[in-house]
């Protein structure tokens, strides 16, 4: 985690330094605790940083505190942030033993009535199905989309990316309404849940839940992207922004999505200041606020900066195991190839994927496939790939940027 940050991220921004530069870097960064301590303290001392919290205000004001302590120079950019908060979240089924059933509210969720909901459940696991069956069956249930995990990669001993959690924790995420359909609450079940209501209803049974929710959308708060830079000495009107994402859910202390990724960008920069580094382009550090939940930190960014000459904007998101390399959007005719680009060792080159994702959204996650530890993301939007060179300028414009900074911020 520590090392692949460094060595990723000055090489893209630092083309004309030499290998040894690098391994110098590497070498430096293996001695040192600090990416470690950066993580647990967002997240042992911090925890939680969901848009609006007081974690994620807490987040902003350290981070800050810590860029300037190692003389940094860094400000925070003004970004106004949902805030919904999730409340009760209660369910049980009233025809099978009254047995629990662990859920979670998805993020953005409205709640149901005071007392919750009680109706019968109907099984879909497709939008298809969901259209074939028609408004008439479906009014008045609770629709259980049933989007069962890949036993497959579960056999291969790849259970965290078949169900992402596991132990009977649901997974949350974030919901966006249509605005000309009602809103309707929503909740992500666990697995093991999943499967029980499954059996139930695959031998015919009725199956009636009970279901509470209570989450609130409480009106708009100010927040910020903590944004840190390194001048560049020969081109610093050119920029390579490195960045993760602030905030993160609330069912636990984001440690993973998105703490290891911040704690990689802190780590970069103050290494690079540390070793007194002058690179040649300015490196600028973004942690964007409200991804998880808005992605507003990201549009504003692109708003406040949309015009700058951006030569390569590379997102930390994936993950805080070893890494195994990096995905990217750029096409290997356009340029030296992805594994030259960044010179990657050659064990890991067979991981340097293209086709990566090509906007944010919900597909975002599963374009960046399995096997990947954390890693750069060289974002492009499909209607304006930009071209991305190890040595060579090339301005971005706008609308361009404002698709890959939607990017670099989104899991
Ligand atoms: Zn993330």
């Amino acid at each position: 985690m520590k090392t692949i940050a460094a060595f990723l991220l000055l090489l893209a921004a630092i083309p004309a330094f030499a290998q040894s530069t690098a391994d110098t870097i590497i070498a430096r960064e293996l001695q040192s605790p600090r990416a470690y301590e950066t993580l647990s303290h967002l997240t042992d001392d911090i925890g939680a940083r969901l848009t609006g919290s007081k974690g994620a205000a807490l987040a902003v004001r350290w981070t800050t505190g810590q860029f300037r302590e190692w003389g940094i120079p860094v400000s925070n950019e003004p970004v106004k942030v949902p805030h919904w908060v999730r409340g009760r979240e209660e369910a049980h089924l009233v025809s099978a033993a009254n047995q629990n059933i662990v859920l979670t509210a998805i993020g953005g969720s409205v709640a149901t009535p005071p007392s919750g909901i009680t109706a019968d459940v109907i099984e879909v696991d497709s939008f298809d199905e969901l259209k074939t069956l028609g408004t008439a069956k479906l009014r008045g249930r609770i629709v259980f989309y049933n989007n069962p995990m890949d036993m497959d990669l579960v056999r291969a001993h790849r259970a965290f990316e078949a169900y992402r959690i596991a132990l009977r924790t649901p997974h949350t995420g974030a919901l966006r309404y249509d605005p000309k359909q009602p809103k309707i609450p929503a909740a992500a079940m666990t697995a093991e849940d999943a499967m029980l209501l499954h059996r139930l209803l695959a031998r015919g049974k009725r199956v009636r839940m009970h279901m509470l929710l209570t989450p609130k959308t409480l009106p708009d708060v100010d927040s910020a992207n903590v944004i840190a830079e390194i001048r560049g000495s020969e081109k610093p009107e050119e920029i390579v922004l490195i960045g993760a994402h602030l905030d993160s859910w609330d069912l636990a202390t984001g440690a993973i999505d998105d703490g290891s990724g911040v704690a990689m960008v802190m780590e970069t920069m103050r290494l690079l200041k540390e070793m007194n580094v002058r690179p040649r382009r300015t490196i600028r550090a973004v942690l964007f606020m409200n991804e998880e939940n808005g992605s507003r930190g990201a549009l504003q960014y692109a708003r406040d900066h949309g015009k700058e000459k951006h030569i390569a904007a590379i997102e930390t998101d994936a993950g805080g195991a070893a890494p195994t390399g990096f995905t990217t959007t750029l096409k290997s005719e356009s340029g030296p190839g992805t594994a030259a680009l960044f010179r990657l060792p050659p064990h890991q080159r067979r991981h340097a994927r293209q086709g990566g994702s090509e906007g944010a959204g919900p597909g975002y996650g599963r374009d960046r496939g399995a096997g990947l530890g954390p890693g750069g993301v060289a974002a492009a939007s499909p209607r304006c790939r930009w071209r991305l060179r190890a040595a060579s300028s090339a301005s971005l414009r706008s609308r361009c940027l404002r698709a890959a900074a939607r990017v670099v911020a989104s899991s």
